[in-house]
């Protein structure tokens, strides 16, 4: 058996910094690891191995630098490693690089399975993977948490998604992403370490793996980055310091939730800047007759770009019967009209069937642009169907304008919000953007309009859904109104107790940094942040929390933020609306006491 690894070589996250003066990200000397989700995907790979037989190929698309990335992976069990390497390569979208990678596939010669990690952690895309196996031809399972068996050309993996499970089965070769939870990647003894130094390993140049030179690198990219920027900053903070902090937090607390609940969603047409003929279009992205709140969120910046561009907004939605009450639900976010491409018999996503029904849609009525929400669901339909229909992806969006031209102009974090890239898709329609989740609000924009229903013929599919199972697992940090936060300036997972206390009082709940749900001392659904759940609730408390990147864009939608941290330099400071210098054991006591005396608006 053949098992290919793709993988990427990446800035170490931990090392980049801030430049305090330009506020622009410092990569110069920053060392260059594997891409920490690869590791898994590495890992992974030599598994089926020593469980299969056969050899682990290992390869990446990047600069001569690379190659330290193909050797880590050799020393930890790799057989084979090969470097695609080409001035011309250079600034490729996933478009230009998951067809640079089909191409060298084609070259090494084809593999049974293709592994990749899910996920970059510099772009957080998560579409090379899924795109690589529409260039392949071949099935793409995303988001794989187990392999099961493998065995007469088959593979039965299980497929985990935010709040569905399914085991799968799907003919070889197949491209599996796979997730970080689905085994702990080895560490190389000395010895392969060694050995790893001498390996030979062939590097392919353009020529060499037969690429048309207008779809590789920057030139092959239908997307642009044009503009790299600080994250703005949006929080004025007033800092107390003092010996009543306990009343003090109090009354901004009181303050926050009067102001916050007095602020109705309305929403304000924008004159347009431009006209456009295409419509924007919003996936709706459900499981059955459960739509995904995310769709609803995005619909009002849908809305909000439609009536910049003079043009219609529309839903489109892929499914069975059971969406016709979803369908219904639309008209109460703003839709014109809903697209619903009828797959028979198919009320969950499968990515063949979907890809091919939403391509038949686009393909039909030709959007300017299409908007997904960042589910993981949605992120690899966007990408198989950005092959399919020949466009530009762009990915995990927290913000948009347009100019007086029509053009789009998509913000996302990278590096975990380290930076911002302004990112472009001037020459192809339609322009398709997944688009965080918890960033925007749904808003309520009652219209009347027509459906359109588009009945899709071919439903073959590669896939069989062996079990499915619906995830009960409601995010009730994502939901909550009022979130404490909580860092390790608790100090022991007993004194959580106190956060609680507080949360309890506020009616609200609790989450935690990454440490605290790496130490165990919280269920790691309650993490908050880049790697756990975006929250926006109406009120942040964030009690001994220094305020790291990877905490901050978890945060960002938060309506107002509180900060109660011992240490005046803590980043959290620079990025909340009231902070209190001081200790969270003396203050948060005291705040309880109040809280319960008094009360506060809910
Ligand atoms: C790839 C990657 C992904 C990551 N994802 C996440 C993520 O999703 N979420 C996340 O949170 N982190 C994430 N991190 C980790 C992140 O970089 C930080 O390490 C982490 O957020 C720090 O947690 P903390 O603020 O609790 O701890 P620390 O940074 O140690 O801060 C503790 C704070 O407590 C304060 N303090 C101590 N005692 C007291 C006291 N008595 N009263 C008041 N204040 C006190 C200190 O002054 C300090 O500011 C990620 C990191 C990487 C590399």
């Amino acid at each position: 058996m053949r098992i290919f690894v793709s993988i990427k070589q990446v800035p170490d996250a931990d090392d980049l910094r801030i430049d305090p003066v330009t506020n622009n990200l410092v990569r110069e000397g920053v060392p260059a690891v594997i891409n920490p989700p690869d590791l898994h995907a590495i890992e992974e790979g030599i598994r089926l191995r020593e469980r299969y037989g056969g050899k682990v190929i290992v390869i990446t698309m990047g600069p001569p630098q690379a190659e330290n990335a193909l050797r880590e992976a050799i020393a930890m069990g790799a057989d084979e490693a090969y470097l695609i390497t080409d001035r011309a390569m250079a600034g490729a979208d996933t478009w230009a690089t998951s067809y640079t990678l089909y191409k060298a596939i084609k070259k090494i010669g084809e593999g049974d399975i293709y592994l990749f990690g899910r996920r970059a952690v510099d772009g957080e895309t998560e579409q090379v993977g899924p795109q690589t196996g529409k260039w392949l031809g071949i099935p793409s399972v995303g988001y794989v948490s187990k392999f099961i068996e493998i065995g007469e050309g088959k593979a039965r993996v299980i497929r985990t998604v935010e709040n569905e499970e399914e085991e799968i089965e799907v003919p070889l070769p197949a491209v599996f992403t796979v997730l970080e939870t689905i085994n702990k990647p080895r560490e190389p003894d000395i010895l392969s370490l060694i050995k790893s130094k001498t390996v030979k390993i062939p590097k392919l140049s353009k020529d060499d793996i037969g690429a048309e030179p207008n779809k590789i690198g920057l030139a092959g990219s239908p997307t642009k980055v044009i503009k790299v920027h600080p994250p703005p900053k949006t929080r004025n903070p007033e800092i107390y310091r003092g010996n009543d902090a306990p009343q003090w937090v109090y009354d901004k607390i009181v303050k926050s939730l009067k102001e916050v609940n007095e602020v109705k969603e309305t929403y304000v047409k924008p004159q347009p800047k431009a006209k456009v003929n295409g419509e924007i279009w919003v996936y709706i992205d459900h499981t059955g007759d459960e739509v995904n709140r995310v769709s609803w969120e995005i619909m009002s910046e849908g809305r909000r770009i439609a009536d910049l561009l003079d043009t219609k907004l529309a839903g489109v939605i892929v499914g069975d019967d059971e969406v016709k009450p979803i369908i219904k639900e639309a008209f109460n976010y703003g839709v014109d009209k809903v697209y619903h491409a009828r797959v028979k018999g198919f009320p969950f996503y499968i990515n063949d069937v979907y890809t091919r029904a939403l391509s038949k849609v686009i393909k039909k009525y030709k959007p300017e642009a299409i908007f997904f929400p960042g589910t993981r669901n949605s992120r690899e339909l966007a990408s198989t169907t950005a092959i399919e229909v020949d466009t530009g992806l762009i990915a995990d969006c927290v913000s948009f304008d347009v100019d007086e031209k029509g053009i789009i102009y998509s913000t996302r974090p990278d590096f975990g919000g380290k930076e911002m890239s302004t990112i472009i898709c001037p020459n192809h329609k339609p322009v398709m953007i997944t688009v965080r989740g918890g960033v925007f609000y749904p808003i309520k924009i009652p219209k009347e309009g027509e459906v359109i229903v588009e009945e899709i013929e071919d439903l073959s599919t590669k896939f069989k859904v062996l079990n499915y199972t619906k995830l009960q697992k409601r995010n009730v940090l994502a939901e909550a109104d009022i979130v404490i936060g909580v860092g390790r300036g608790i100090k022991s997972p007993e004194n959580i107790k106190l956060a609680e206390e507080l949360a309890s009082v506020l009616n609200g709940v609790v989450g935690v940094s990454k440490p605290l749900a790496d130490m165990g001392w919280y269920p790691k659904e309650r993490q908050i942040g880049q790697t756990g759940t975006t929250i926006r609730p109406k009120l942040y408390i964030a009690l001994g929390i220094s305020g790291a990147v990877q905490h901050l864009v978890g945060i960002s939608g938060a309506r107002r933020i509180i900060a109660i941290n011992i240490d005046p330099e803590a980043p959290i400071f620079q990025n909340c609306d009231y902070g209190v210098i001081g200790d969270i054991f003396e203050v948060v006591p005291g705040l309880v006491k109040i809280v319960r005396e008094r009360g506060v608006p809910q």
